[in-house]
C-alpha cells in the first residue's frame, strides 16, 4: 500500500503559512495585487482564474481581474500587459493561457517584466532557473518539489525520470529535480524503450498529457510516483496520466488525481506573488 501524497492537505498548509507572512508583510507597510488577464471565455480557463482569485483572497492580497473579450487584439493585449508592468501596485501579472489563435503567447509571455513574472514563463525566469540564479520558479514543478519534501520523500542521489519535455512541466522540472541533486532522465514521445527506462525511476514524474497511460509495468516497486496529467474518462471523473488503482500496489508513495499535484501549482503561484511583494 502507497502513502499518499495528499496535495490538498500540503498546498493549505502552503497558503495558510503565506497568509501569515502577507499578515507580517502588511505591518511593514509592503502590499500589493496580482493581475489576472483572461481573454475570451473559454469555461476551463474561466475556473483556473476563479480558483486564482480564491486564492488571493484567502492568504489576503489583492487580485484585479482583466476580462477581455475573445477577439481582443494581440495589439491591445500588449497594451494592457505595458501598462500593469508600469503599475507600482501590480507585483504580479498572469495571463491565463491558452490564448485566442490570433495572438502569440511568446509575444505575450516575453512582454511581462521579469520582475512581475509570477507564472515563470518568461524567457529571463527560465534562464535564472537553469544557473540557479533568484527568480520566480515554474508553478507545477515547484509545487512538486514542495510535495516531495513535505512527505519526506529524499532526492538526492534518486534516479528521477521523467515522462514530458514542455516548456510548463517536463523541462523545468527536470532542472528542479537536478538542483535537489538527483539524477535525471527525460523522455519523451520519441523515447524508445519508455517502460523500461521507468522502470528504473526511484522517483518517476508522468507529465505526457495521455489519460491512464501508465501502468505496473513502467513502475520500479517502492517507486514514488508523481502524476501531473488531469483528465475527464468516459464517466466525466477527473483522472490522471497514471493508472492508479494498478500503480498504487506497486509504488511507495503516489499522487492521487484529483488532490495531488492539481491544488500545489495555485498554491506556488501564490507564493510567487508573495516573493514578489517582498522583493516589491
Ligand atoms: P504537453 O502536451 O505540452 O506535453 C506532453 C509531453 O509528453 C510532450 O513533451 C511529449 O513528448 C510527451 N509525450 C506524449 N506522448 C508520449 C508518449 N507516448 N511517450 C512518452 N512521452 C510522451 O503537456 P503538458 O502541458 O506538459 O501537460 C501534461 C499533462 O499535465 C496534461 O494532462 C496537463 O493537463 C497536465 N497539467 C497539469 C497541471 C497541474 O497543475 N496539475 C499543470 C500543467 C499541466
Amino acid at each position: 500500500m502507497a502513502k499518499i501524497i495528499d496535495g490538498k492537505m500540503i498546498s493549505q498548509q502552503i497558503k495558510d503559512e503565506l497568509k501569515e507572512k502577507v499578515e507580517s508583510l502588511k505591518e511593514q507597510g509592503k502590499t500589493g495585487a496580482l493581475a489576472v488577464i483572461q481573454v475570451g471565455e473559454d469555461p476551463a480557463s474561466s475556473v483556473y482564474v476563479r480558483n486564482k482569485k480564491n486564492a488571493c483572497a484567502y492568504i489576503g492580497i489583492e487580485s484585479l481581474a482583466y476580462e477581455l473579450p475573445g477577439e481582443t487584439t494581440e495589439e491591445e493585449l500588449l497594451g494592457l500587459i505595458e501598462e500593469l508592468n508600469g503599475k507600482e501596485r501590480v507585483r504580479g501579472i498572469l495571463v491565463q493561457l491558452p490564448l485566442p489563435e490570433h495572438i502569440c503567447e511568446d509575444k505575450v509571455i516575453q512582454a511581462i517584466s521579469p520582475d512581475k513574472d509570477v507564472d515563470g514563463f518568461h524567457p529571463q525566469s527560465v534562464g535564472a532557473m537553469t544557473i540557479g540564479q533568484p527568480g520566480f520558479l515554474s508553478c507545477t514543478p515547484a509545487g512538486i518539489i514542495q510535495l516531495l519534501k513535505r512527505s519526506g520523500v529524499e532526492i538526492a542521489g534518486k534516479h528521477c525520470v521523467i515522462i514530458g519535455r514542455s516548456n510548463i512541466v517536463g523541462k523545468p522540472m527536470a532542472l528542479l529535480m537536478l538542483r535537489e541533486n538527483a539524477t535525471v532522465t527525460i523522455t519523451h514521445s520519441k523515447t524508445k524503450n519508455l517502460s523500461e527506462l521507468c522502470k528504473q525511476a526511484d522517483i518517476l514524474i508522468v507529465a505526457m498529457g495521455k489519460p491512464q497511460f501508465v501502468g505496473a509495468e513502467y513502475v520500479k516497486e517502492g517507486a514514488v510516483v508523481i502524476d501531473v496529467g488531469i483528465h475527464r474518462d468516459e464517466n466525466n471523473k477527473l483522472c490522471g496520466d497514471v493508472k492508479y488503482a494498478e500503480v498504487e500496489p506497486i509504488a511507495s508513495a503516489i499522487t492521487p488525481v484529483p488532490g495531488g499535484v492539481g491544488p500545489m501549482t495555485i498554491a506556488m503561484l501564490m507564493n510567487n506573488c508573495v516573493q514578489s511583494i517582498e522583493e516589491g
